[in-house]
């Protein structure tokens, strides 16, 4: 037979190489330019081992598809800790005073805050002082400071 006479050692190597490689015999069969039938002869006589997959394709390139399997990495995120809440409580004196301020008068709390009467003493204030110069000497040379309205309390 014509075929079996172009069995070249080369020829054989390729086959067996090929068959190695685990190309299907239709594919060995063309790139050696026979018949499919002939690489299937010609395996048989060389008793070529069996391939796991008989029907598989010719290993065709596959781009490598590389997946990231690792999660991304998570920022590192530093929890502030939170504020402890101070509550300053302002006492109702202060934030009648600071409310009720509108100029350089005399700050003078007179009667009780929060009750009705309760005022300042609205006279022009010293300078530099909340006080005019009556309740300023008051304040500082007595050395005591305007409590709960001490209406007309008796100078020194
Ligand atoms: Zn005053």
């Amino acid at each position: 037979m014509q075929q079996e006479s172009a069995w070249s050692d080369e020829r054989i190597t390729q086959l067996r190489a090929l068959w190695t490689e685990g190309l299907s015999t239709a594919e060995i069969g063309r790139r050696l330019g026979i018949s499919k039938n002939a690489v299937v002869g010609k395996a048989h006589r060389l008793h070529l081992p069996a391939r796991p997959s008989p029907i598989r394709n010719p290993p065709a390139f596959r781009p490598a598809q590389r997946r990231p399997m690792s999660p991304p990495p998570q920022p590192h995120v530093m929890r502030a800790p939170e504020p402890q809440a101070v509550v300053a409580k302002p006492e109702p004196a202060k934030v009648i005073a600071r409310i009720n301020y509108k100029g350089p008068t005399c700050q003078w709390p007179i009667g009780h805050p929060g009750q009705p009467g309760f005022h300042f003493c609205g006279d022009p204030a010293a300078p530099g002082r909340p006080y005019c110069s009556t309740h300023a000497a008051r304040a500082y040379v007595g050395g005591k400071a305007p409590a709960s309205g001490s209406k007309d309390e008796q100078a020194a």
